[in-house]
């Protein structure tokens, strides 16, 4: 088989993933991310991205540049997501619909594509199809694309194998090995060992975010010590508490709503991108969250709140977006005071997550952090494990499906390069069995 990887996006920075794989003449395009950090600069400085054509999203970097495959455009089978975060799912607004092809991915990501596609007004011709993670759907006579299972920072996240007959491409993007994941099953590590056993596995896509970080990522068991801790240690009697983490969380979510409940506190959350990801788990029979919280979405309902909030804060636990300091998230509304709860003395915020590192959320954390602590709010940072593999994480990976080829993703050149030095140590030759390959570039696979 005449098989090709292009590296369409997401090969030379964090984020706005897309590879697209060319099996004979058919083609299954991989994630269709966006830029986060991009998109949310643009949205602050000049409002509605939607006025911008997809060419001018691609210009400005938020959106993958998939000209670099325009010649493939016809032979494109099925656009496949492996799970819901932005930076893989939200291009597809953007680039999907001139593929005439289906887009898969385990129920959840399929939930939240579709509640984000209903939010931004898009109606999209491809079909949407939902595939049960560790199981398989045929493409054609040559390929099969399999969803196995993976933890992450998300719900039912999937490595992406593609079968074909010369053998198995898998994409890792994203992943941790959680072997206590606090809610749902952990990696299906028997599957992807069968896959390394069987000598099948033509090459692996491996993410590189963590690459630096020595060791193992902890589990998702040790962030729900660090909050335990917080909130059962301190005394925050009559005091307002907020917790704000990243909202396609699931898991920490459930974690601060059990331990919120624990301190006798109500539980309240807020926002519109919160609902939508705890209304898709709910349909995707993942976790029972509404019945044990109040979920206030929208304008009055969640100003009502927050005045009941505000004249009785020993009652109620918050949970919210805002910790990247993100203009817009509920935390940065009510400190531009765009909302009707302020902050007083000796309430708390605990940022249940951590900050993405590029200039703009840096900046925009900073100077929420600054109004909280000018009005004596007790912040609590960091309290938070990453949904990413560290370096022996990626080792345990390459280790357990012994790819015929390495490409090393999402990451800066540093990362890419540090995965190319593991692997050289374990025997891999780079540019013959480890490779770089940069965005809008192509690696033939023998
Ligand atoms: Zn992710």
């Amino acid at each position: 088989m005449d098989i090709e990887i292009c590296a369409v996006s997401g090969y030379e920075e964090v984020g706005k993933n897309m590879t697209a794989v060319r099996i004979n003449d058919e083609v299954i395009i991989l994630d269709m991310g966006i830029d986060v950090s991009i998109l949310a600069q643009q949205e602050s400085e000049e409002g509605n991205i939607r006025v911008l054509s997809t060419q001018q999203l691609i210009d400005l970097g938020a959106v993958p540049d998939d000209n670099k495959i325009s010649e493939w455009k016809s032979k494109v089978k099925a656009i496949v997501l492996g799970h819901c975060h932005l930076d893989h799912i939200s291009s597809v607004q953007f680039l999907a619909a001139k593929y005439k092809c289906q887009i898969i991915g385990s129920p959840y990501t399929i939930e939240v594509l579709r509640e984000s596609l209903h939010d931004e007004k898009v109606m999209l011709p491809n079909k949407l199809t939902k595939v049960e993670l560790d199981s398989k759907i045929k493409i054609s006579n040559n390929i099969t694309v399999e969803l196995i299972r993976v933890t992450h920072s998300t719900m039912q996240c999937a490595i992406i194998a593609l079968h074909t007959p010369d053998g198995v491409l898998l994409y890792g993007n994203d992943f941790k090995f959680d072997n206590n994941p606090i809610l749902g099953p952990k990696t299906n590590y028997q599957r992807l060992k069968e896959l390394g056993d069987s000598g099948k596995v033509l090459s692996l896509i491996t993410e590189s975010m963590y690459a630096h970080r020595p060791g193992h990522t902890p589990d998702e068991a040790v962030a729900k010590e660090m909050l335990s801790k917080v909130l059962l240690e301190n005394n925050f009697e009559d005091k307002a508490i907020f917790v704000t983490m990243f909202s396609s969380h699931i898991t920490r979510i459930t974690t601060a709503i059990e331990l919120g409940r624990k301190i006798k506190r109500k539980i309240v959350i807020l926002g519109r991108s919160m609902g939508k990801y705890i209304e898709s788990a709910e349909r995707a029979h993942i976790a029972h969250i509404t019945e044990k919280v109040q979920l206030c979405k929208f304008g009055n309902e969640r100003k009502n709140m927050l005045r009941e909030i505000e004249a009785n804060r020993g009652k109620y636990l918050v949970i919210c977006t805002g910790g990247q300091g993100e203009p817009g998230s509920i935390l940065d509304k009510i400190v531009n005071k765009a909302l009707p709860f302020n902050f007083k003395d000796h309430d708390a915020v605990i940022f249940s997550c951590s900050t993405i590192p590029q200039p703009i959320n840096m900046a925009n954390r900073e100077r929420l952090e600054k109004i909280l602590l000018a009005n004596k709010v007790q912040i609590f940072t960091n309290i938070h494990v990453s949904g990413h593999g560290s370096h022996d994480d990626i080792k345990e990976f390459i280790t357990m499906v012994k790819p015929k080829h390495v490409i090393p993703s999402q990451g800066e050149r540093f990362k890419l390069d540090i995965v190319v030095k593991m692997c050289e140590d374990m025997g891999y030759k780079f540019n013959k069995t480890v490779h770089i390959i940069k965005n809008g570039e192509r690696l033939k696979i023998d």
